[in-house]
């Protein structure tokens, strides 16, 4: 399988380069050069096969042969070893749970997935040392870190800055040691970033071989594929349109979503909903692209004011506004509106709910108002237990804390505090 840079200055490359480049030479996002739909029969036959049958199906042609049958698989079967329950939430509407792995968030999944990728590239070159670099504003980086835990040839270097992540995050972050480093940075999360960008352009660090594992790299894009198959495979029973909104920010998901549906995954419609970082939103409007500074926000996990993945929904579209417009919407929410759809989630239908799950209600609510007899499904991506600071206190209930999170609350914090970008460079010599 080959993959293009979506600025098409660079050349072609496998999916294996694609992985430990990260980003083309030439900026641009990777993106497969082909899209092959899936087989009427596959989709008729979906109820009756299991998650990891579903998901090597859906990505086998995007990694073509370059990882063997049976390695492929079983990277499949490790990154999934959770549930994805679909919560039936009022009538002909459900929560697909995405927030059942190590670290409570649906990153886990993608994170899961390059490791074991990167891993099995690495697994015949004893030499070859990667480094991945992050920078977090809060739930990506405990998803990389947990999820390249001791995986051989690969150190994860983490960019965090110092208290501006909550409790669980930090130590989701700074006690798995081995192969894990946290570097906590005087600064906010732009300097973060900044610092890993810098690092990236830095000829002297070459040598170093930086991957970053964002929803840029395919690897962990890609596998996010799985969880519209998987609430198809729920749902096609009942036989209605389906009509599926994804809380969104850097818009890797919903990407993958819009994909799924390139596939033949039959979607009627996909909702992006975000909170007030509304690039998008306002895009939608009249088809003007005009990226403003990230604003803070209680689902902050979706505070992106540039969001990458979205030049790789245009491309599915091949730029074609009206034809996306027919097959997508999206639509912001305050952070008022977002505190009272997390109350009437509650008091009305018992379901405890996050920020970013709140406002992907809110979106398919808005949504589904357009439609006749549908079905609607929003994602919910993070446990409540990480935004406990906004959801008990909303909710005047106190959370029990999940054993995934129980187990790292008495480890002990290893960081190493970084002001500059010196300091950074010091640090990975
Ligand atoms: C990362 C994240 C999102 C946004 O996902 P994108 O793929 O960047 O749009 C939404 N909710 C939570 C909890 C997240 O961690």
């Amino acid at each position: 399988m080959l993959y293009k840079s979506l600025n098409l200055k660079a050349p072609k490359v496998t999916f294996e380069q694609a992985v430990t480049l990260g980003l083309a030479p030439d900026k641009g996002l990777y993106f497969p050069d082909t899209i092959i739909p899936l087989e009427n029969s596959f989709f008729e036959t979906i109820a009756t096969r299991s998650n990891e049958e579903i998901a090597y199906t859906v990505i086998k042609q995007f990694i073509g042969s370059e990882i063997e049958e049976n390695d492929l698989r079983k990277i499949i079967s490790e990154t999934l070893c959770f549930g994805f329950p679909l919560t039936k939430i009022e009538e002909n509407i459900y929560s697909l749970e995405l927030y059942h792995g190590p670290t409570m968030a649906f990153k886990d999944v993608g994170a899961r997935f390059m490791a074991r990728c990167l891993a099995y590239f690495n697994k015949n070159k004893p030499n070859q040392k990667n480094t991945i670099l992050v920078a977090t504003s809060g739930d990506t980086g405990g998803a990389v870190a947990n999820g390249f835990l001791n995986v051989q040839g690969v150190e994860v270097v983490i960019l965090y800055p110092s208290g501006k992540v909550s409790d669980i995050q930090e130590r989701q972050l700074t006690t798995l040691g081995q192969n894990i480093t946290a570097l906590e940075v005087d600064g906010v999360f732009d300097d973060c970033q900044d610092m890993v960008k810098r690092a990236f352009l830095d000829s002297e660090l070459a040598h170093k071989n930086l991957t970053s594992a964002n929803s840029i790299n395919v690897a962990r894009w890609l596998p996010q594929l799985f969880y519209f198959f998987f609430a198809y495979k729920e749902l096609k029973k009942m036989n209605l349109p389906i009509i599926i909104s994804v809380p969104s920010g850097n818009f890797g998901n919903i990407c993958a979503g819009i994909m799924a549906k390139k596939l033949g995954l039959p979607i009627q419609h996909f909702v992006a909903a975000t909170n007030l970082n509304d690039t998008i939103p306002r895009f939608m409007l009249d088809g003007m692209y005009n990226p403003k500074p990230s604003k803070a926000t209680l689902s902050n996990a979706m505070d992106v004011g540039n969001p990458s993945n979205f030049i790789r929904i245009q491309e599915l579209y091949k730029h074609d506004f009206l034809a996306f417009k027919n097959d997508f919407s999206s639509y912001a929410f305050s952070d008022e509106e977002t505190l009272v759809a997390l109350k009437d989630l509650y008091t009305k239908n018992q379901y405890i709910a996050e920020p970013h799950g709140a406002i992907g209600y809110l979106g398919l609510k808005e949504e589904m108002k357009k439609h006749g007899k549908s079905v609607g499904v929003f994602l919910e991506t993070a446990h409540p237990i990480k935004f406990l600071d906004t959801v008990e206190p909303t909710l005047e209930i106190c959370l029990p804390i999940p054993t995934q999170i129980e187990s790292i609350m008495n480890k002990e914090k290893k960081s190493i505090k970084i002001k500059t970008y010196t300091d950074l460079k010091n640090y990975l010599g």
